[in-house]
C-alpha cells in the first residue's frame, strides 16, 4: 500500500489536504518543540539555499512527503529561528499555536475582505476585536468603531505610519493651501526608521528630526523650537509623531506636552507604538501613554509583542472622517448596495491596498484561547525577566546599563568600550543557544536583549546571564 503522504498526487484532493495537514501540523509541533536543540541562528552561507533546489520549477505533481523532508533539508537549516526561545535580538516576531492555528483558518478561508460585502465577517469581526483591544490596552473610548474613530488591520507599523502621513498632508492641503513642499514632518531623532521612509513616499521634503534628553525621549522645548524656526523660514509644519518605546532603547516621548504642541500648531499627531503598545495591556505601563486622548492616530503590532503572527498591525484613528475622506475611491466595480447604505464599514478606504487578509481571525483566536490575563502574565513574565538581568548588569563590575528599562529591553554596554561591547554581542551569538542585537546611540556601540519570545522561560534567563557573565 501506498504512504499516506504519497497516496494521491492530485493537488485539489481534500482527503489528501486532510492528511497532509495533520502531518504538517505535526512537523510544527515538533519543530517548536525542538528548538531548544537547535542553534539559534543560521550558519549558511550566500547562495547554500538556492543551491540545494533545482534551477526550473517541476512540470509535474511531487508528493507532500517530498515539500516535507525539504523543509527539514533545505528549509529549517537556512532559518534564523525566531521563534527559538533564546532569540533575545530586534524585537520579537509574536507568534502562538492560537495565532498558526487562525492563519490556517484565514488561508482556507482564502476571503477578501475590502468591502462590507465582500465578506460581512471578515469586516466585522476585525472592526469588534479592535474595538475589544481599546477597552483592554485603555486607549480612548472615541477611538472604537462604534464611536467617531475606528481601528484597522494593517500588515505593519510602518504602513500605518505612511498612511497617516498621506493623511496628513491632505488635512494640511485643505486647511491651509500649502504644498507639500512646503510641509513639514517632525520625529525625535530615536523614531524608527519607517518615519522617514513613510514621510520620503508620501512627498514630503523637510524632515526634522528632534533632539533627545538624557533618556533618549523626545524634547517638547526643542520641537516647539523647530515648528516656530520653519513657521518663520515660510515652512508650514503638518506632522509629528511621537514614539512609546522606541526601537533603540523603548524610550517613550512625552505624548502629552507633545500634544500640547501639536493641537496649538495644527499638527496631525500621530503616535508609533509599535512594540510597547502590547504592554498596555497590564494597567501598570498606561501612564507611558498618557495623553492619548489628545492625538490623532495611533499604530502598535499585535505581531510584536502579542504572540500574534506576522502581519498584524493595529493603527487606531481618533476621527476616521479625514482617513476615509482621503483614500475613498469608488470605481463602478466596487459599488454596492451595503456601501451606498453609509452603515457598513469598507475596510478598502483605510489603507492603501484593496486586497486584505482576514488578519483579524488569527488575533480573535489569540484573545480567545489566552484571555487577557494569559497575555497579562506573558508581558509582567517578560518585564520582570528583563528586569532581573538589568540588576545583574548594574551590579556586574565590566558592563554598564545605558537606559531604564520601562518594558523589556535591556541596553548595555561594556566598559572596555566600542570595541568591547561588540567583542561582547560576538562571543553570546557564537555560543549559539541565543541571539541578541547591537546597535549605536551617540557614537556609543550598546548590546541590545529583548525578551519577547512566546517560548521564552525563567530558566533561558537564568542560561544567558550565565552567559553573559562568562562571556563579559
Ligand atoms: N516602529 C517601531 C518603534 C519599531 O520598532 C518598528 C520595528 O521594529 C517599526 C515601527 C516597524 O514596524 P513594521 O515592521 O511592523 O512596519
Amino acid at each position: 500500500m501506498t504512504s499516506a503522504h504519497t497516496a494521491s498526487l492530485d493537488p485539489l484532493d481534500l482527503e489528501a489536504f486532510r492528511r497532509h495537514a495533520h502531518s504538517l501540523v505535526d512537523w510544527v509541533a515538533d519543530y517548536l518543540a525542538g528548538l531548544d536543540n537547535l542553534s539559534v541562528c543560521s550558519t549558511v552561507n550566500p547562495g547554500d539555499v538556492r543551491a540545494k533546489l533545482p534551477e526550473r520549477a517541476p512540470e509535474q505533481p511531487e508528493p507532500f512527503v517530498a515539500l516535507l523532508s525539504d523543509l527539514d533539508r533545505v528549509v529549517v537549516p537556512g532559518l534564523a529561528h525566531w521563534q527559538h526561545p533564546g532569540w533575545l535580538g530586534y524585537f520579537p516576531a509574536g507568534s502562538s499555536p492560537a495565532s498558526v492555528l487562525g492563519e490556517l483558518a484565514c488561508a482556507g478561508f482564502g476571503v477578501v475582505g475590502m468591502l462590507w460585502s465582500s465578506s460581512p465577517a471578515a469586516t466585522e469581526i476585525e472592526s469588534l476585536v479592535l474595538d475589544w483591544l481599546v477597552d483592554l490596552l485603555g486607549v480612548p473610548q472615541h477611538w472604537k468603531t462604534t464611536d467617531i474613530g475606528g481601528g484597522v488591520l494593517q500588515s505593519g507599523a510602518s504602513a500605518s505610519t505612511h498612511t497617516m502621513l498621506v493623511v496628513a498632508r491632505e488635512v494640511c492641503r485643505k486647511r491651509t493651501g500649502a504644498a507639500i513642499d512646503d510641509m513639514v514632518v517632525y520625529t525625535s531623532r530615536e523614531a524608527h526608521s519607517s518615519v522617514e521612509k513613510g514621510a520620503r513616499v508620501a512627498g514630503y521634503r523637510h524632515i526634522r528630526f528632534v533632539g533627545t534628553d538624557a533618556e533618549f525621549a523626545m524634547q517638547p522645548d526643542a520641537l516647539a523650537a523647530a515648528v516656530e524656526s520653519d513657521r518663520a523660514g515660510g515652512l508650514m509644519p503638518a506632522f509629528v509623531c511621537s514614539t512609546v518605546g522606541t526601537t533603540g532603547t523603548t524610550a517613550v516621548d512625552p505624548v502629552r506636552e507633545i500634544a500640547a504642541i501639536a493641537r496649538s500648531e495644527h499638527l496631525w499627531h500621530h503616535v508609533d507604538a509599535a512594540y510597547a503598545g502590547s504592554a498596555m495591556i497590564c494597567d501598570e505601563f498606561r501612564p507611558y501613554q498618557d495623553g492619548l486622548e489628545l492625538v490623532d492616530s495611533y499604530t502598535f503590532n499585535p505581531h510584536k509583542w502579542l504572540a500574534t503572527n506576522l502581519d498584524c498591525s493595529v493603527m487606531w484613528v481618533a476621527d476616521r472622517r479625514p482617513l476615509i475622506e482621503t483614500l475613498s475611491i469608488l470605481p463602478p466595480y466596487l459599488q454596492n448596495a451595503a456601501t451606498a447604505s453609509g452603515h457598513v464599514i469598507d475596510y478598502r478606504d483605510w489603507h492603501l491596498p484593496l486586497d486584505r487578509p482576514f488578519r483579524a481571525l488569527k488575533l480573535w483566536f489569540v484573545l480567545r484561547s489566552f484571555g487577557a490575563d494569559g497575555l497579562r502574565k506573558m508581558i509582567r513574565n517578560h518585564v520582570a525577566w528583563t528586569r532581573r538581568i538589568a540588576k545583574h548588569i548594574d551590579r556586574h563590575p565590566r558592563l554598564e546599563r545605558i537606559a531604564e528599562v520601562p518594558f523589556a529591553l535591556v541596553a548595555f554596554a561594556h566598559r572596555d568600550g566600542n570595541t568591547g561591547t561588540d567583542d561582547l554581542v560576538e562571543r553570546i551569538n557564537r555560543d549559539g543557544r541565543f541571539y541578541i542585537t547591537a546597535s549605536e546611540v551617540d557614537g556609543r556601540r550598546y548590546a541590545r536583549i529583548v525578551v519577547g519570545s512566546t517560548w521564552t522561560t525563567e530558566a533561558h534567563i537564568d542560561a544567558v546571564w550565565d552567559l553573559i557573565d562568562k562571556s563579559a
